[in-house]
């Protein structure tokens, strides 16, 4: 199954799908996460891209879909969740043609649908793993242990650069006008599917699950 998490930043795609990853054999392709990683590292792309994401501007889509292609075509995995990706239609067109040469394609796209005064908000409260990654929010999804990972034990927690009230401005603006239309293209090939994520994460859970199920895949 290739599934697209779709929605404005802090919608809460990324809990979804690390939710989705306890139970499935999903390939995670967050595409946010391999750019930050790139920048982490220090290689020559994370320098490229460094001070764009800082800003929540795009980077082009030629370097967005090389690390996308690399992913997929390096994976033994069914099942992919794009997470961030596409975000114009012109990485819609692209993802379409990769996945094609493996005779596949997309079989839902879960638009994530939220009030977007609640972003801020979220947004803000927003910190993750400094070791695996793994989000928390302060004021909703909080460790189990106070400080401590539930899902490495790392007791090291960073903020990202980009999750300010200034470039959240600018990230929900390029998502307004570059992203959200790629609703269009994939309402007419009747795969979107919309839920209602400003509720409570395990709400959401249960939407998207229900979401999954019914487009036929067992999980
Ligand atoms: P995210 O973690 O999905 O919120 O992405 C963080 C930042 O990475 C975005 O604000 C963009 O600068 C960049 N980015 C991630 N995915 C994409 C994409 N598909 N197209 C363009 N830029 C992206």
């Amino acid at each position: 199954m290739n599934l697209i998490l779709f929605g404005p930043p802090g919608s809460g795609k990324g809990t979804q799908a690390q939710f989705l990853l306890e139970s499935q054999s999903f390939l995670h392709i967050s595409t946010g996460d391999l750019l930050r990683n790139e920048v982490r590292r220090g290689t020559l792309l994370g320098n490229e891209v460094k001070d764009i994401m800082e800003r929540g501007n795009f980077p082009s889509d030629d370097i967005i879909f090389n690390i996308v292609s690399k992913e997929v075509i390096s994976t033994q995995r069914q099942h992919i969740i794009f997470d961030g990706f596409p975000r114009t239609l012109n990485q819609a067109h692209l993802l379409d043609s990769l996945l094609e040469k493996n005779q596949a394609k997309v079989n839902l796209v879960v638009d994530f649908c939220v009030d977007l005064d609640l972003l801020l908000h979220r947004i803000t409260g927003r910190y993750s793993c400094e070791n695996c990654g793994a989000v928390y929010n302060q004021e909703f999804l909080q460790p189990k242990l106070a400080d401590v990972c539930d899902k490495c034990g790392s007791e090291k927690f960073i903020r990202r650069q980009d999750d300010n009230p200034d470039v959240l401005k600018n990230r929900i603006q390029k998502y307004l006008t570059e992203t959200e239309v790629i609703k269009d293209y994939y309402i007419k090939k009747n795969l979107l599917v919309k839920i209602n994520a400003s509720n409570n994460p395990e709400d959401v859970r249960a939407q998207l699950s229900l979401c999954i199920r019914q487009a036929g895949f067992v999980f």
